[in-house]
């Protein structure tokens, strides 16, 4: 780890992805000298590559702005490199080498043929018009198209990257190439996307919590429900919760917490994802359209007592602090369907206290799961059933579920997911790479 440090200065989210898998992986291969000898940890945390380029757009104004764009090769041993692009202010090359790092054990445990990659721009599309953020996406793809390809990389949607700049992206790539390809995942279903792609993280990080407390005996109905986020994942993670008898307390997003006492209906679900995808509005307004709900300026929903919690909205917004106040009101499970939402302190609180805790790697894996299996369909020139594909994202969450046992089965009736989701991915791909010699 004092390499990794020395090697990736002022890198601090890339150094704790590696810290986190670090942790479990140091003893799993203690006495596996295949591992050892080929120096695979020291070869896995470093990126294939990473290339930076200069975005250039105009805004409304006529003024030239400036971006900085990244897509970061993590590693491709079990398949092309594959993962979402991010546009954020926060977005930074530490930020998107930590993502890359955790998609590649994420799409590893999949089971499907995916390696690890992830893109983005510090771009920040709040407040930008329509046509603003197509010349954006526009300039971005004039560069990215080089690097990319079905067979090579295959980016996808993240945070500020939905269907619409999919559509932006897609449609350049496809001018400057004259290839229609499925280069490119969450698309349009009338242009190659596949069904339930929009709903998956998001049921699929439900689906992962359903199948933990299944090791208990017990299930969501009934269960009080704290998330946070209200982008695609937050609201389909409710959606789920809903359909399967749990009740939803609150959502959130970079303003501060709705609280809803009365529970967040299908009804009021469907009012947010309306108002945040249509209206690009802020969650502050729920409760001017639902007056017994609370807002909470500039705090997160961790407080409000909860048998599960489903961190939905970004990486480090659940702390340590706010790890113990979950343990201490008597939170059963936590489901991750953001990536490295709880700090390095909260992972050790929740594994200390013997939670059901399960890392994003292995809960949020539901997206790029259907990714793949777009991947799929366009590679056949074919669309599958809607049932079809909700059997195969229910059959692929409980897959991972298996594997994160195998491996993070403790004895005593505790499964140490965080361990389980490590070993499971990190073997996959090392087994790759050992048989690839040096390269
Ligand atoms: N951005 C999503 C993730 O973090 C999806 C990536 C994809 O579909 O390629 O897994």
């Amino acid at each position: 780890m004092e390499g990794v440090k020395r090697r990736n200065p002022h890198q601090p989210e890339f150094v704790q992805a590696v810290q986190e898998v670090a942790e479990d992986i140091f003893e799993f291969i203690q006495d596996k000298e295949q591992y050892h000898a080929q120096q695979i940890l020291r070869r896995i945390a470093e990126p294939d590559r990473v290339v930076s380029f200069r975005v250039c757009w105009e805004d409304d104004n006529g003024n030239i702005r400036v971006q900085r764009g990244w897509r970061v090769q993590n590693n491709n041993a079990i398949g092309p490199y594959k993962g979402g692009i991010r546009f954020h202010p926060s977005v930074t090359e530490s930020v998107l080498k930590f993502l890359a790092f955790e998609q590649t054990f994420k799409n590893a445990l999949t089971g499907l043929p995916m390696g690890g990659g992830k893109g983005g721009s510090n771009f920040n599309p709040k407040g930008k018009s329509v046509r603003e953020i197509m010349r954006f996406c526009q300039s971005f793809m004039t560069e990215l198209y080089r690097h990319i390809g079905a067979d090579v990389d295959v980016p996808a949607g993240d945070i500020g990257v939905g269907g619409r700049e999919i559509g932006y992206m897609f449609g350049q790539y496809k001018r400057i190439t004259n290839n229609f390809t499925g280069v490119l995942t969450g698309k349009g279903l009338e242009w190659g996307g596949s069904l339930i792609r929009t709903e998956a993280t998001g049921y699929g990080a439900v689906y992962f919590l359903a199948n933990m407390l299944a090791t208990k005996g017990e299930d969501l109905n009934g269960k009080t429900a704290v998330i946070s986020g209200s982008g695609n994942v937050a609201t389909h993670a409710a959606e789920k919760i809903v359909q399967l008898g749990g009740k939803v307390l609150t959502l959130s997003d970079s303003g501060g917490f709705i609280h809803d006492p009365d529970g967040i209906t299908q009804e009021k679900i469907d009012w947010v994802k309306t108002h945040k995808t249509h209206r690009r509005g802020r969650i502050e307004e729920y409760v001017d359209a639902f007056p017994g709900a609370t807002f909470h300026a500039g705090k997160t929903p961790w407080g409000v007592p909860c048998d599960v919690a489903l961190p939905c909205a970004t990486q480090n917004e659940l702390l340590g602090e706010d790890a113990k106040v979950l343990v201490a009101n008597g939170c059963k499970a936590v489901s991750e369907g953001a990536n490295m939402p709880t700090d390095l302190d909260g992972v050790h609180v929740f594994k200390a206290a013997k939670l059901l805790y399960a890392p994003g790697k292995a809960s949020n894996a539901g997206g790029v799961a259907v990714s793949g299996l777009e991947m799929s369909q366009n590679s056949e020139r074919r669309a599958w059933k809607e049932e079809e594909l909700q059997q195969m994202l229910k059959d692929i969450m409980m897959g991972i579920h298996q594997s994160c046992l195998t491996y993070g089965d403790q004895g005593g009736g505790y499964v140490d997911y965080v361990k389980g989701a490590n070993i499971a991915g990190f073997k996959k791909v090392a087994d790759a790479m050992l048989a690839f010699g040096v390269v």
